[in-house]
């Protein structure tokens, strides 16, 4: 088959541009047409592979200019403004809300409670649902759309399942979520099902319905979108892009994120490694530090062991977002830390939540996943390993509102630090004047 006829039949396929997707264990090549949830061969996780070497000339410091410019669809979202290095569909199957174009906040305060010079936090709760799981399903769903899907699937520790929910809306597609029972904060159940998932509670861990829905998709020919879905990951990168884009290129010493089935883990490995290979940053990567829920720490067991010996947990955790004990893109955030000379570190739930109490107090706010990236941070300055003069940069993943049952219990605690109960009063000046003393 001739060059341009190849070219052809990806355009009929919706697909503008070759990309091999490929199993990292083997290197056997799939089509980007293909649905597929892990290697046919060997069972290993997919990758999409992007033509650096092509792209090094076009993908300059200029493009990257240009592109922030524009403000038309689709490189008004901040995933798609990336799309070389995402994906490439042809726009009648993206869809698309603009995700990304998050916010970089500096703040004294976080600063010094953390003990580091230099933070950034980028705040991926300011994504259309609320987190950094945007950036993931706009690239999962345009290819589900690509593919012919009709049902789309996932099991979830919630914030998967409100996007999922939400992009599938937008697609005009069924999504199907599985959840743990009762392990699912409220804001992000409620915003599944109002989105119109057809969302089933198992009775189990997430574990154990990530399990049953690969084996319902299987079965029936269902879309999965889980974090082993390649193109999810794809988006996940521009986090990154874009946040060394609004540093100026100037990349910070670490980059701090929490971990629980380490998709981000992997896919910011990722992206720092393509965008040295670009030639976009040097050739010292930040470091990446991995940052797990005490009771929900295998990766943590799995790096101090060096990586010989995997044990799956029985996870627990206030920060549901990440409670999970057995990660399914365990191999790919290996290599993201081994590409970064990365480690991993775990907080208690206490930790995270006075964390939190702290990130909230701020005016930035967030849920208990993304207060352990503080509580992350802190750990590592106190210990030495982030040293003076370093900077860093925190990934906050999802939005303060996602879980309020967590504000309302710890700030009914007038013993926890920074506690910040409502007080009933009697409706008179008087009164409101006493209890102000005033
Ligand atoms: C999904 C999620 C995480 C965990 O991210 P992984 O990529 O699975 O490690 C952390 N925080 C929040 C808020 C999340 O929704
Ligand atoms: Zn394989």
């Amino acid at each position: 088959m001739s060059i341009a006829q190849d070219d052809l039949n990806l355009k009929l396929a919706g697909v503008d541009r070759e990309v091999a997707v490929m199993c990292i264990a083997c290197g056997r090549q799939y089509p980007v047409e293909a649905v597929n949830d892990g290697c046919q061969s060997c069972g290993s996780l997919l990758e999409v592979r992007h033509p650096l070497e092509a792209l090094r000339s076009t993908l300059t410091p200029e493009w990257v200019k240009q592109r922030r410019s524009e403000r038309e669809f689709p490189y008004n979202s901040g995933v798609w403004r990336w799309r070389e290095l995402v994906a490439p569909f042809s726009n009648a199957n993206l869809v698309t809300r603009n995700e990304g174009n998050t916010n970089l906040y500096e703040d004294a305060r976080l600063a010094k409670y953390t003990g580091v010079d230099s933070l950034w936090l980028k705040h991926e709760g300011e994504n259309p649902t609320g987190s950094f799981k945007d950036r993931g399903m706009t690239v999962g769903i345009s290819h589900a759309k690509l593919c012919g899907a009709t049902y789309v699937a996932c099991a979830s520790s919630g914030n998967t399942s409100s996007s999922l929910a939400g992009y599938a809306a937008r697609a005009g597609l069924q999504a199907l979520t599985f959840v743990p029972a009762g392990k699912v904060a409220l804001g992000k159940l409620s915003q599944t099902f109002a989105y119109g998932a057809k969302t089933i509670q198992v009775d189990g861990s997430f574990d154990l319905a990530l399990d049953l829905v690969r084996q319902v998709a299987h079965a029936a020919g269902v879309y999965l979108v889980n974090s082993i879905n390649p193109f999810r990951l794809e988006g996940q990168k521009t986090i990154i892009f874009e946040a060394i884009d609004q540093l100026n290129w100037q990349t910070p010493d670490w980059l701090v994120v929490p971990g629980g089935n380490l998709g981000n883990t992997s896919a910011f490995g990722k992206a720092l490694y393509e965008l040295r290979e670009l030639g976009l940053i040097g050739q010292k990567l930040p470091r990446i530090a991995t940052i797990q829920a005490e009771g929900s720490a295998p990766f943590y067991a799995y790096y101090k062991n060096g990586f010989k010996d995997f044990q799956a947990v029985a996870p627990e955790t206030v920060a549901t977002a990440i409670r999970i004990g057995n990660p399914v893109n365990l191999p790919k955030a290996q290599r993201a830390l081994e590409w970064t000379d990365g480690l991993v570190e775990t907080v208690t739930d206490g930790e995270i939540m006075e964390a939190k109490a702290h990130l909230d107090r701020s005016g930035i706010g967030g849920e208990p996943a993304a207060a352990a990236t503080l509580a992350g941070v802190r750990k590592l300055t106190a210990a030495g390993v982030i040293k003076p003069g370093e900077g860093v940069l925190g990934i906050l993943t999802g939005h303060i509102l996602k879980d309020t049952d967590s504000i309302v219990q710890y700030h009914s605690d007038p013993t926890l630090p920074g506690a910040n109960a409502p007080v009933k009063v009697k409706a008179t000046l008087e009164d409101v004047l006493k209890l102000l003393g005033l």
